[in-house]
């Protein structure tokens, strides 16, 4: 789950960061009133968004008059940054940069265990540093056993810093991140840039948390700052009503029984150079109540061109599948191709009973995977 800046900053405020003074606004004329307050001449309003490079969008920018602020919080709010609209905006004081580094605490599934990441190129995307220029990227896997002991944030600061005074005081701070990191189950915890201002102080003027889901019932404070987007609330009901579902982005929706199914279907589509919409693993009932819910789940997303059933009749029996499958679609109504590939148990009175009820549907029944694989990408690339 991921979080705002002015969110992270008030994490990394109790857990002693330095960070710039802020207040957040959602109007002109809070961003004009927080200037005053903020009572100094130059400050950055800053768009708070659940995406990254807002610099780049155009959604940070420096402002040194009331005029300015008027202008630059009227231009950001309301912008639209990566499918996200700004109703938030972030006043804080400018700080004069003489630095910019990149820290970062994160998971790492390679070494299996919390790491350092540091470099001096901050300020830029780091997924971009990562690309063009790897090699400066700093790595410190962290024991979790130990935590951040005082030689390994050392190490980490003096990959950054050549001047011991900073050092001395990236010490502490990067051991508080670390803190933060496994205090409150972040998958992520970053400061990018983490800036030496002119006047010799370190300062994190940028933050970005990101928290693991399945540890937000241990931090119902987090929980609470969760907004999330509409696939996630689609993605959020479907596990209320006992399915695994993930949307993507493709345009053949799948409902298949079983998680190494519902894989090796996508697998299946892709290989045919399809594109699935979703993984769903509808789960062993033959219940004609969940398959029409999980119809009406692949429907809700407006793209789908075909869906793909794909049923193995192991506990469950593909006569009993069938039943559930025509009671669901003669409750529903769409025009979408349905393609169902039926096979295990009972499955010849399945397949003859769908055959029967279903004819004159726009549906095709199949006997094997592939033929169900092949007749979904040929209907979804018909139309
Ligand atoms: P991001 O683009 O979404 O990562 O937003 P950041 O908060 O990291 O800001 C982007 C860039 O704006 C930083 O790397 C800085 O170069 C610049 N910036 C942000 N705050 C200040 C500030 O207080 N003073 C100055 N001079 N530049 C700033
Ligand atoms: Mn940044």
């Amino acid at each position: 789950m991921k979080v705002h800046e002015y969110q992270a900053k008030a994490l990394f405020k109790e857990y002693g960061l330095p960070v710039d003074r802020h207040i957040l606004c959602r109007s002109v004329d809070e961003a004009v009133s927080a200037y005053h307050e903020m009572n100094q001449q130059r400050v950055v309003i800053k768009a708070q968004v659940h995406t990254g490079g807002r610099g780049k969008a155009g959604g940070v920018k420096l402002a040194s008059s009331e005029e300015e602020v008027r202008q630059y919080a009227g231009a950001i709010l309301g912008m639209n940054i990566k499918g996200f609209t700004v109703d938030r905006v972030l006043l804080s004081e400018a700080v004069n940069i003489a630095s910019e580094y990149y820290i970062s605490v994160v998971t790492d599934r390679k070494s299996k265990c919390p790491i350092f990441m540091a470099s001096r190129a901050g300020g830029m995307e780091i997924e971009q540093v990562a690309k063009e220029t790897p090699e400066k990227i700093f790595k410190f896997p962290v024991d979790p056993l130990l935590g951040a002991t005082d030689f390994k944030a050392r190490q980490v600061a003096y990959s950054l810093f050549d001047d011991k005074a900073i050092v001395k005081q990236a010490v502490p701070l990067f051991q508080n991140l670390y803190r933060l990191f496994i205090e409150k189950d972040a998958s992520l915890a970053e400061i990018n840039p983490l800036v030496v201002t002119k006047e010799g102080e370190l300062k994190a003027i940028d933050a970005k948390m990101t928290f693991d889901n399945n540890a937000l019932f241990r931090h119902p404070e987090i929980k609470a700052l969760g907004e999330p987007t509409e696939e996630e609330k689609i993605e959020q009901s479907a596990k209320d009503k006992g399915f695994s579902y993930v949307s993507l982005d493709g345009d053949i929706g799948c409902m298949v029984n079983g998680a190494g199914l519902a894989m090796a279907t996508m697998d299946m589509i892709k290989l045919y150079n399809g594109e699935p919409a979703n993984f769903l693993d509808i789960g062993g009932s033959s219940n004609p109540e969940k398959i029409v819910e999980a119809m009406k789940l692949l429907l809700s997303k407006g793209n789908i061109k075909v869906v793909l059933v794909n049923i193995f009749g192991g506990i469950t029996r593909c006569d009993d599948v069938a039943k559930g499958l025509i009671e669901a679609f003669s409750i529903l109504k769409s025009e979408i191709p349905v393609v169902i590939r039926l096979t295990g148990t009972n499955e010849t009175e399945g397949r003859e009973l769908l055959r029967q009820k279903l004819a004159g549907k726009n549906i095709a029944v199949a006997t094997t995977m592939s033929e169900a694989g092949h007749k979904a990408v040929e209907l979804a690339s018909n139309k």
